[in-house]
């Protein structure tokens, strides 16, 4: 199957952290951090509807300047998420313009920063091009394991992690695949039609097994209808295949408690994306800036149980070494490196 996902590090490993997930036949993409985005084509930002900043330290959030230039005067909305204390950073970031001639543009570009607070709650604001960019404070959510955004496709998970500051990780996680045995549904006597789409909408809704369909007969003698439970279907006619995974980790100490959430979040992702700043041999100072080695990373993603691992985030310091970086993350690790 085709995965709807399509990665692209926009500065490779050794820029700024910048990760752009283009979603097929959505026409738009996600952008997981806001490093320099200097390499992103205006088209491309364009389609950026949801932004997720890991934490708020330059060479993750310096492209914001550059993605609100694009958007302004656009219709579509765009929503940001980020660590405790964002949206104070997102309306400082806003105020450090002046808009006194904003209202010509013809459209209104609106603006929510979300932020994970302390207490484990999304909080929200709003700041509307109209209004200059004025922020407008909504209440308050408890936030359901992690889940920032929940779409019928897709959904984007987050962990909070220890950088000397609140540092969010991702995962965005396609939903279930429901894939139909077209001959089983014959041995049923039922014929394969739109009804179909309803079964898929209702397994992924989680509906109970006893949950009744009505699909139209595949024989020409008896009723035209038959009524057949979801918990059959499921046995009989239906596989569940689950959807693509990607996780995100970056900057980040190496302790038990990041590493208990981190392999949490990222288990079973079929591509991590982890940062392997420092190699084994500079773990002191890996230790001190808060960040991870190569072997750290490896090791994690083995634990993670993942099928991918893709490093980056090298430190400049390693320039033209970047082999030995992924090597080390690569006998950690023990699977395939990107
Ligand atoms: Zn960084
Ligand atoms: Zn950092």
């Amino acid at each position: 199957m085709r995965p709807i996902f399509q990665p692209w590090l926009v500065n490779g490993p050794s820029g700024d952290p910048a990760l752009y997930v283009d979603i097929l036949f959505e026409r738009r993409a996600l952008l997981l951090d806001l490093g320099d985005l200097a390499a992103l084509p205006p088209r491309k930002l364009l389609r950026t509807s949801h932004v997720f900043v890991s934490h708020t330290h330059m060479d993750h959030f310096v492209g914001f300047d550059r993605l609100l230039r694009v958007c302004l005067g656009r219709e579509r909305p765009l929503t940001l998420y980020g660590p405790e204390g964002f949206i104070a950073q997102v309306e400082h970031k806003l105020a450090a313009f002046t808009w006194n001639l904003v209202d010509n543009y013809a459209v209104d570009l609106a603006i929510t920063a979300c932020e994970v607070s302390a207490d484990g709650r999304l909080r929200r604001a709003r700041f509307n091009s109209r209004e200059r960019f004025a922020r407008c404070d909504d209440a308050a959510a408890p936030l359901d394991r992690g889940r920032l955004l929940v779409e019928p496709a897709f959904e984007v998970r987050c962990a909070v992690l220890d950088h000397k500051t609140p540092c969010l990780a991702f995962a965005v996680q396609e939903a279930m695949h429901v894939n139909v045995w077209r001959n089983r549904l014959e041995e049923l006597g039922v014929a394969p039609g739109p009804w179909l789409r309803d079964v898929k909408r209702a397994i992924l809704a989680g509906a109970p097994d006893d949950t009744e369909m009505a699909a139209p007969s595949s024989t020409a003698h008896g009723p035209p209808e038959r009524r057949l439970t979801l918990g059959l279907l499921r046995e009989r006619a239906l596989r569940l295949v689950p959807g693509q995974k990607i996780a995100y980790v970056t900057d980040v100490a190496h302790h038990a408690e990041n590493t208990r959430r981190i392999v949490g979040l990222a288990a079973q992702a079929d591509l991590l994306y982890i940062e392997c700043t420092f190699l084994a041999a500079d773990a002191a100072e890996a230790g001190r800036k808060a960040h991870l080695t190569s072997r750290q990373a490896g090791t994690m993603a083995r634990e993670a149980g993942a099928r991918a691992m893709v490093p980056f985030h090298f430190s400049p310091r390693y320039s033209g070494r970047e082999a030995e970086l992924r090597a080390e993350a690569q006998a950690a690790f023990g699977g395939v490196v990107a």
